[in-house]
């Protein structure tokens, strides 16, 4: 019998009112049967946990120790934790190595976090005219139930970064991962049970987005939601829950720059990681490399030379450096960008070509500002060089998308390095670094359509908490 992928809300897993497959991304094999909750059970467990979260007076000490046992256990089982990574998402081993191993961190670090939630005194007596017998001062308190919506390309760190930071900071979860990447979760649930969650604390309801997603966003009971995905969805997520709080972690397009003056060597070697982890699903994934002209011939034949000696296939196998993409639709989408682009001059120097859902990692030159590889978030293993010869105007196009997440620039210049932190409209900006440049306490958030509210365990547990100010007068 296959693994069933159940709900899990009022203390027990349950069946949905019905059931889909989960089919393995690169060979099709069925991994797992999903069950997909209806309505009134999106409804029960999004009362249950309200109901849990109101009950239960866990003290910051014990949700330090809960969530430090949880970042121990998925640290002593790895393998099985790498292995459900796999089968949800088709990464490679390393990648969904490196997934694991974040999350342990954002784990640890949204544990200590819970230690360290509190107010600040306010000066009321220094007020002109303010009564002289007062004190003031803020707490901060839970919101109650946070609901995360995730995206399936990164099915257990993301969800670990709204997960984790809900807990640490006292409120209850409802969980909807991703409808291609259902299985992390469920692990991630599990664990945390063991570790010593009350059961009332949290949720796993599967479904699609339109159904299950839409039902959550529709019930009054979340106080906050904690979203990462498209920014269509992102959207209409706020347009849906008024004027609930929300941390809403978007679309991106991201650049890097390479410039004259840079290490093409250490640049290129960073870039590769950085197009082609994760098969390039990544919202900081480097698409589109300017570099400047006097040196592009040389850093393309650098780039070149690692991608074409490197293995696209089996995510099993430790030698592959790029496994499937997240469907064979997608696949299709991604190969037909790129052929549309070659059609419209752009030039294959490695990669282009597609077997089923594994597209081969792709370097494109010649490519106009028009075409789909460049103007559109690709999502997938295709990286496209730019040759510029004017910064600014190199900056210019960076800014000039919707977007504005993350952006990385190489050089050796101090002054282009402070001219692109002060240019480049992006939540990040990383110096002699790529765009995907990341550790898990730091703050990330995006400009523009790719971003409201900050994750990181420190900035989160801050959002899913409410201030409230005290004062305190003699009788
Ligand atoms: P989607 O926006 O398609 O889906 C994200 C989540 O939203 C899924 O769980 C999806 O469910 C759910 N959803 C879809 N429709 C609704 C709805 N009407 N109501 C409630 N929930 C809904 O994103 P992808 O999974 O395709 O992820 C890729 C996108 O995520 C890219 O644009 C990428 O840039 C972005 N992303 C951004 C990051 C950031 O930090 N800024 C990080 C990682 C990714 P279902 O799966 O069932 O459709």
């Amino acid at each position: 019998m296959a693994v069933q992928a159940q709900l899990f809300y009022g203390g027990r897993w349950t069946d949905g009112v019905s059931v889909s497959e989960l089919r393995d991304k690169y060979d099709g094999a069925l991994v797992a049967e999903v069950h997909e909750a209806g309505a009134e059970q999106v409804t029960a467990a999004l009362e249950g946990v309200a109901r849990g979260q109101a009950e239960h007076r866990l003290t910051p000490y014990e949700r330090f120790e809960i969530l430090s046992r949880t970042a121990e256990s998925v640290r002593g089982r790895r393998d099985e934790f790498v292995r459900t990574v796999v089968a949800d998402t088709g990464f490679t081993v390393t990648d969904a190595r490196r997934e694991v191993d974040r999350a342990v961190q954002t784990l640890i670090l949204s544990g200590e976090e819970a230690k360290r939630i509190h107010g600040e005194m306010v000066p009321w007596d220094a007020a002109s005219g303010a009564a002289q017998d007062r004190y003031a001062f803020t707490v901060r308190r839970p919101l109650g139930v946070v609901c995360a919506i995730t995206p399936f390309n990164s099915p257990l760190n993301t969800l670990t970064h709204k997960v984790a930071p809900a807990l640490a900071a006292g409120n209850g979860v409802v969980v909807k991962p991703a409808t291609y990447t259902p299985l992390s979760a469920g692990l991630l649930v599990r664990t945390l049970l063991e570790a010593g969650l009350p059961e009332s604390l949290i949720a796993v309801v599967h479904g699609g987005g339109s159904t299950v997603g839409q039902w959550l966003l529709e019930s009054r009971v979340p106080a906050f939601y904690a979203f990462t995905g498209s920014t269509e969805v992102g959207a209409h997520i706020q347009r849906t829950v008024g004027l609930r709080r929300t941390q809403l972690e978007m679309g991106s397009l991201s650049s890097t720059v390479v410039c004259e003056d840079a290490d093409l060597t250490k640049a290129a070697a960073a870039c590769v990681n950085a197009a082609f982890r994760k098969a390039g699903q990544v919202c900081t994934s480097v698409q589109r490399l300017y570099v400047h002209a006097g040196v592009v011939d040389d850093f393309a034949a650098e780039l070149t030379g690692i991608v074409a000696a490197s293995v696209a296939g089996d995510p099993r196998d430790e030698k592959t450096l790029v496994g499937p993409v997240i469907s064979e639709a997608e696949a299709v989408r991604i190969a037909s960008w790129i052929d549309r682009a070659v059609q419209g001059g752009a030039r294959v120097m490695a990669g282009g070509t597609r077997h089923g859902t594994v597209v081969e990692p792709t370097v494109l030159t010649g490519v106009g500002a028009d075409m789909e590889v460049h103007c559109r978030e690709v999502f997938g293993p295709v990286v496209s060089v730019r040759p510029y010869t004017d910064l600014d105007r190199a900056m210019d196009e960076i800014n000039d998308t919707p977007y504005g997440l993350s952006a990385g620039i190489f050089t050796a210049d101090l002054t282009k390095a402070l001219d692109a932190v002060e240019k480049l409209d992006m939540g990040s900006v990383h110096i002699n670094e790529t765009s995907s440049n990341r550790v898990d306490l730091m703050p990330y958030s995006g400009a523009k359509q790719s971003g409201m509210g900050i994750e990181g365990p420190r900035y989160a547990v801050h959002e899913m908490t409410q201030q409230r100010l005290v004062t305190l007068a003699r009788p």
